[in-house]
């Protein structure tokens, strides 16, 4: 495998807008939806059969632990609602990968589960873990406490990862007090860890508030990703294939820790988060809805319209991927929704690679997208991870951005990382078996 440094992008657009009135923007409440759906995805499992202990029928309260075993292999989630348990269904999603999917009939006489609290009495911090897990945002609690090596630092997003998205500049500028008091809650669980807030420049006397160490990112994406700050900020390359978490360092993002600060407070795990809706003439709303509403309620209560054959993206533009129901739930990483016209909608081509060398020129992993693609195209998934590098890309998605023959070549690396990890598992299993 060919390992390369990271030379940073060639292109300089991207640049994140300033928002200098960020604190005083009023997210719209999204009210809670007749029916909740809730996604459970578990690498290397499949979720077509064998779910063990969650039937149709089953009551759940708002915070409680459903925790399922997926043929064999334990999964968990956190109820957002109170209500009744009408679907179970195994479904495949994004790039083939599979999910549990849990539709959950919404009763208006919320009642909250104490299993929060009883975990976080326990002294040494496991049995908060999964609940942790379900708090908005991306931050893999369960897998970072268990981990041998301890964790040295949190990074703290206070900038959010793609352009236009504003939910940690939001979470920083407008509730800097509770964000501190998640750090306070954080630091006994992770003892002995050092915690950075990154900020756009325009935040960072905000920042300071929160008595963490302070990283300014210069907003201009691909400078946002997590590799790109280790980089740039760090100056610590995250080498090819390794998670982060491994070296002993873990990002987590401001509404995390601000709901994790409400969660010991409350004795319930947070189940709303906050999402950027941003409309097809471009403008953007802040609004705030249950993990689990399908994003048609968020836009009934965005008051936008939508029309048959728009374009839906959930997730920021340059990484978002489309959904084709607005039964789509939010998730507790879904930090926005895009709607473009369908007129609007970029096309992307079946068009063969004229090789112009432009994804080269904007691949901050210094990888050779030209040759990648073509492997790619042709479903030569080992031959991508073994001689072009697959696995030092950081799905950042800039080389669709640039691609002139509009190859839809971000969509080509992720099916070609899934499956390259699916053969590796198959080889694994092979091997112990
Ligand atoms: S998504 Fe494309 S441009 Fe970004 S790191 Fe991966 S190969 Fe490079
Ligand atoms: S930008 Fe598109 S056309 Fe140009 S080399 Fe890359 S894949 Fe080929």
């Amino acid at each position: 495998m060919l390992i390369k440094s990271f030379f940073g992008p060639a292109i300089t657009g991207l640049r994140f807008p300033v928002l200098e009135n960020i604190h005083k923007e009023i997210p719209i409440r999204v009210p809670e939806p007749e029916t909740a759906f809730l996604h459970i995805y578990r690498n290397g499992v499949s979720v077509t059969g064998g779910i063990e202990n969650l039937q149709v029928g089953a009551a759940l309260k708002t915070g409680q632990r459903i925790a399922v075993e997926l043929e064999g292999v334990k999964a968990s989630a956190v109820s957002p609602v109170t209500g009744v348990v009408s679907q179970v269904s195994g479904q495949t999603g994004y790039s083939g990968k599979n999910y549990l999917k849990i539709a959950v009939k919404v009763d208006r006489k919320e009642q909250f589960d104490p299993g929060f609290r009883k975990a976080a009495e326990e002294p040494d911090g496991s049995a908060i873990m999964p609940f942790l897990d379900a708090l908005p945002g991306n931050t893999d609690f369960s897998f970072i406490s268990a981990l041998q090596k301890p964790i040295r630092a949190f990074i703290v997003y206070g900038i959010d990862t793609e352009p236009f998205v504003t939910t940690n500049q939001f979470i920083l500028a407008a509730r800097t007090e509770e964000l501190r008091a998640g750090m306070e809650r954080l630091r006994p669980l992770f003892r002995g860890c050092r915690i950075f807030v990154a900020v756009p420049p325009y935040l960072e006397a905000m920042a300071r508030i929160t008595r963490a160490e302070v990283t300014v990112v210069e907003p201009v994406y691909p400078f946002t990703l997590p590799e790109m700050i280790m980089k740039k900020a760090f100056n610590f390359e995250i080498p090819a294939g390794r998670r982060i978490e491994e070296l002993g360092v873990a990002f987590v993002n401001a509404e995390t820790l601000v709901a994790m600060a409400e969660a010991f407070e409350s004795g319930t795990p947070g189940v709303r988060k906050h999402l950027t809706v941003v409309t097809k003439n471009g403008d953007a709303a802040l609004v705030n809805a249950k993990i689990g509403t399908p994003v048609g309620k968020v836009f009934s209560a965005a008051g936008i319209h939508t029309s048959p054959g728009d374009l839906i993206v959930q997730g920021g533009p340059m990484t978002g991927r489309s959904i084709h129901s607005e039964d789509a739930p939010v998730l507790k990483n879904t930090e926005a929704l895009f709607i473009r016209e369908r007129a609007e909608v970029p096309f992307s081509s079946d068009s063969h690679c004229i090789n112009c060398g432009e994804c080269v020129r904007a691949c901050p992993a210094g990888i050779p997208v030209n040759m990648l693609v073509r492997v790619l195209e042709n479903g030569l998934w080992e031959d991508a991870a073994g001689l072009y590098d697959l696995d030092a890309c950081i799905e950042c998605g800039l080389c669709s951005y640039v691609c002139p023959a509009k190859i839809p070549v971000f969509h080509y690396i992720m099916l070609g990382k899934h499956e390259a990890e699916r053969i590796a598992r198959a080889e694994d299993s092979d091997v112990q078996g």
